[in-house]
This record gives C-alpha cells, structure tokens and sequence, in this order.
C-alpha cells in the first residue's frame, strides 16, 4: 500500500528547525519558512521569496509540500457550508467542511480516514477505519480553508474563528498527531489559533480524555452522548461497552476541574429511540451538576440506514424537560444537510475518474 505524503507540514517548529540546523542552515530561516508556511500560506516553495533557491529546492525534494489534492468541491443551497473531497497521497479520500455563520466561521476537519468505533447512526462509522491521517494532513486541511476564505471570502469574514475536530474519525483515537496538529495551529509564529477555538470531538475514550486534561491546553471538549442510559448507549455507541456512562462521566468532571473548559455534550436526537420523555429526565439527572452545554441534534437522515429523524413538536419538547431541569440546552441548526456535510454525514466515496481529471 502506498505511504502517506512526505510533508514539511508533519513537522512542528522545533522539528524543522533541527532539520535546517543540519544542513547548516543560519537560525533565523526556520522562522522565515514557517511564515511563508503559516502566515502566508504559501503552496509551493517558489512562493518563499526571500529563501535562496538552493535550500527552497531542498525543502521541495527533501520535506516535500504534503499532497492534499482537493478532488471535488461543493457549496450548499444557501453557500454557507462548504464540503472538500481531498484525494490523499496513497489514494483514500478525506473530507472538510466550512460553516459560515453570522460571526463565526467554522471548519470541522478529519482526523482520520474512516472510524473504527460503529455507531449506529454515522455514515463515517460505515466504513470502518482505513488509517489515521497524519499530523500534516489534519494541518493542510485548515490550511485550504484559511486560503479559501482569504480569497474568496466576503469582507470581515476572512479569516476561520473556530476549528473543531468533528469530521471523519475519532480524534482522540489519534492522539499523537492530532495533539501535533493542535500544536502546530495554535503556534504564535503562524496561524495562532487560541486553543479555545479548537474543539475536539470525543466518543468517549476515557484514557485519553484524562491524558488530554493534563495537556495544558484550553481545548474545547465535545462528548458524542446520545443516549442518558448505559443500555441503550452500549447499542448506539459501542465503546461504551468498554467505557461506560460512570466511568465517562467522571472522566469529563475530572476533565471540566482541570481545565476550567465547560463540556459539550451531543445529544443525536432519534426517533423513538432516545427522544421520549422520560429519557429526556434522566439525561437532566445524568448532566445536572456538570460545567456543560448539551446539544440536541434532530438526525441528519443518511439514506441506507434505518433511523429517523423526530418530528419538530418531539424536539421542542425534549428541549423543554432539559430546560425546566435546569441543563443549558440549544437545538442545533441543521448545517449542509443537501451535500451530506452534516453531523454524522461525512462518508467520502472514492473520487470518479471524471472528478480526478477534473480536480480543482
Ligand atoms: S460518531 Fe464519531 S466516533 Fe462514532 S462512528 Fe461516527 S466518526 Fe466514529
């Protein structure tokens, strides 16, 4: 099988500039190529004009720009979310989304290609895992992003606010080059995204929640919960077999304590699965007490599986029982849903030839 790209961008800051410093490179070029790479976002090093062409050459052939061909763009009805296929190195196929909101611009990338956890609902859950993305690829993704809307973005709205780690994978499942990638984003020398404004999305993996607490970053922390019980959420979320609802839940007050962050909680609202009444109450006892926020997010249908979405007057009526027992809720708007950019949505199909020759 074919390896993930070479890429300058697999490198943090320190990484490159051991790398220069043996080739005998003066200190201050490292600074000057992670401007170019960073600020500037340039994509290739003939960009990098004030770099002597030798060593441009060298980090071409020797590092390499990272490959992340975008294979198909689309835009939703309303132009607000934004859906990337990129085709990687070795073929498999990843997807980002841009959410443009009023005051925040948003962009939910992948950290892996496919998902080994199965839950029952998520197209991504289908697949199965093909590999973790790199530390480069999961930066590249932003980098796209950040370029799109430097250029094509509407006045004021140039820039991305917010990150969250919501697309294909499971994060936390790839700690090391996802914490990299969180690394790298947030470095003052680049693109200085404060760690408030990156949020992982976990389904739960409790040792690594509690690894992620000590970290020392103030990364925002989204639970996929969508169950208040450990029965019904060992059948929607496998992993809780493993990790069930008390071990989680200690996790996330152990989580909350440390970093000061309040937690998010995702709420997948199904259908006379988990939208009665009377989930709605233990799911008030589960919460109440806990630094957090719960979203409720009415089922994004994905067409060849068999849940459904609740009626409008079941959600406002779960919301209502969160509200009255005391738990900060919001319902959340329903984003791309006609380009399959949704929560639980993103599934990347291989790219057809006619897309591959057409590549923008
Ligand atoms: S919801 Fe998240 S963890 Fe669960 S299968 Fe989908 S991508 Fe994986």
């Amino acid at each position: 099988m074919a390896e993930p790209a070479r890429s300058i961008y697999n490198l943090t800051y320190d990484q490159l500039s051991e790398r220069l410093a043996d080739w005998g490179e003066p200190s201050f070029r490292v600074q000057q190529v992670w401007q170019w790479l960073y600020q500037s976002l340039v994509t290739e090093t003939e960009a990098m004009r004030n770099i002597p062409l030798a060593l441009r050459r060298r980090l071409e052939e020797d590092l390499g720009m990272g490959a992340l061909r975008p294979v198909r763009t689309i835009a939703s009805q309303d132009q607000a979310t934004k859906k990337w296929l990129f085709e990687l190195a070795d073929g498999e196929t990843i997807e980002t989304v841009l959410m443009q909101y009023r005051r925040r611009r948003t962009a939910c990338i992948s950290a892996q290609v496919g998902c080994a956890f199965a839950c029952a609902f998520c197209a991504t859950g289908q697949m199965g895992l093909h590999r973790n993305l790199t530390a480069g690829e999961i930066v590249q993704q932003v980098l796209v992003v950040e370029r799109f809307l430097r250029e094509e973005g509407e006045e004021k709205q140039r820039q991305l606010t917010n990150i969250v780690f919501m697309g294909m994978g499971e994060p936390l499942a790839n700690y090391r080059a996802t914490l990299q990638a969180v690394r790298t984003l947030h470095d003052p020398r680049g693109l200085a995204f404060a760690g408030r404004r990156i949020t992982l999305s976990t389904v739960g993996l409790v040792p690594a929640m509690r690894r992620l607490a000590d970290e020392g970053l103030e990364l925002g922390l989204a639970i996929s919960l969508h169950a208040p019980g450990d029965e019904l959420r060992d059948r929607l979320v496998p992993i809780n077999r493993q990790f069930p609802l008390a071990q989680l839940m200690d996790a996330c007050r152990n989580y909350a304590n440390k970093t000061g962050r309040r937690l998010t909680f995702e709420y997948t609202l199904i259908r006379d699965v988990n939208d009665g009444h009377e989930q709605a109450r233990q799911l008030v006892q589960r919460l109440r007490g806990l630094l957090c926020h719960l979203n409720i997010i009415p089922l994004n249908p994905v067409s060849d599986r068999a849940f459904q979405p609740p009626a409008r007057a079941q959600v406002d009526a779960f919301r209502q029982i969160l509200e009255r027992g005391g738990i900060s809720v919001t319902v959340r708007m329903r984003r791309g849903i006609d380009i399959q950019a949704g929560c639980g949505q993103l599934r990347s199909p291989p790219p057809t030839r006619h897309q591959r020759r057409n590549a923008v």
